[in-house]
């Protein structure tokens, strides 16, 4: 691949771009009963300026999130296999600003998605030229494993029933009944149906990571070591979602974090060590200011 982009080999690793994961989802849209959306007025403003609560402080249901297992979870332990997010009932822009004023527009929606947290399916992803510019190939092959499909179809299932239970139901959530374009000729909500519909309107979220991936040093499918480390390349490292061997059972950010937050650590602990063993205790010149008050911070037993 390298060859044919005409970027000269510098270290052979050919796990590079391999392992490509994400969540994988299916839309799921519902009307409710009561049609009016909430307006942002001058109340709702002066709440949110005075105490940062209120409709402007929030973003609707997708402050919402479940874990689920179906039936295909690994029985072994508590290791949900979809998440179910949540979207709609959002505020709405005002016509006047007024407090009392009824907008609607008759359409009101939310939106249930089962995500498949342990997705079975892979991707890759390549380089198209030596053009650092140049947008990357992106191979995603969502739901190309049968049992991703299956997941998801009982996370589809579960939405729909949840949707039916006495709690939701005093707010008349209707399923949206319009057949998927090209999965007409299925019964609706019958399992070939799903089948059809995830595969037409499949939703990736936005959980990509993987394709570096970490591992044990010499590990033919690792990219990175334990500390981050491009293997077989000395002072280079790689830090975000990439390095992750699976997605993580949840949203991606927060372990990003972690990841960050353990390569600054690795950094300093690499380059204070070098400084000291060399002889070189003072550490001023390779650190900044705050670095140094930080390395200089007592630490936990754990860390
Ligand atoms: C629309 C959206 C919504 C999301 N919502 C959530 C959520 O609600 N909760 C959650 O947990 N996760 C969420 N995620 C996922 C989460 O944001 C990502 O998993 C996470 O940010 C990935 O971190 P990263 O460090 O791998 O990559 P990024 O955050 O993408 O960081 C890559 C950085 O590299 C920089 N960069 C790129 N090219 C170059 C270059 N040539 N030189 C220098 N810098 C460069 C970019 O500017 C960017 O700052 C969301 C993602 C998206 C896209």
């Amino acid at each position: 691949m390298l060859a044919r982009a005409g970027v000269p080999v510098v270290h052979p690793l050919p796990a590079v771009g391999r392992n490509l994961q994400n969540h994988v989802t299916h839309f799921l849209s519902f009307s409710l009963k009561d049609n009016n959306t909430a307006p942002l007025n001058w109340a709702t403003a002066m709440e949110y300026l005075l105490f940062r609560d209120g409709l402007m402080s929030g973003t609707g249901i997708s402050e919402v999130t479940a874990f689920i297992n179906t039936k295909y979870a690994d029985p072994a332990g508590d290791n949900p296999d979809i998440q179910l997010f949540f979207g709609g009932f959002l505020a709405d822009c005002a016509k006047t600003g007024m407090v009392g004023e009824s907008r609607g527009n008759g359409s009101r929606t939310i939106q249930i998605f089962p995500a498949v947290l342990h997705p079975k399916s892979r991707g890759h992803l390549e380089i198209a030229s030596n053009d650092p510019f140049a947008h990357p190939k992106i191979y995603a092959n969502y739901l190309t494993h049968p049992d991703d499909v299956k997941t998801l179809i009982e996370g589809i299932k579960f939405a729909i029933k949840l949707s039916e239970t006495k709690a939701l139901k005093k707010y008349g959530l209707k399923l949206n009944k319009t057949p998927v374009k090209g999965c007409e000729k299925f019964k609706f909500g019958c399992d070939a149906y799903w089948e059809c519909a995830v595969r037409m309107q499949t939703g990736p979220e936005n959980h990509q990571a993987g394709s570096c991936r970490m591992g044990p040093r010499g590990d033919p499918n690792a990219v990175v070591d334990h500390l981050l480390q491009v293997q077989g390349i000395d002072r280079l490292r790689v830090a975000d979602a990439s390095v992750l061997p699976a997605v993580p059972s949840g949203n991606t950010n927060a372990a990003c974090v972690m990841v960050g937050e353990r390569a600054a650590d690795f950094i300093k602990q690499r380059w204070l060590s070098q400084a000291y063993s060399t002889g070189g205790g003072d550490v001023s010149n390779l650190l900044t200011a705050s670095e140094t008050r930080h390395a200089a911070r007592p630490r936990a037993p754990w860390q």
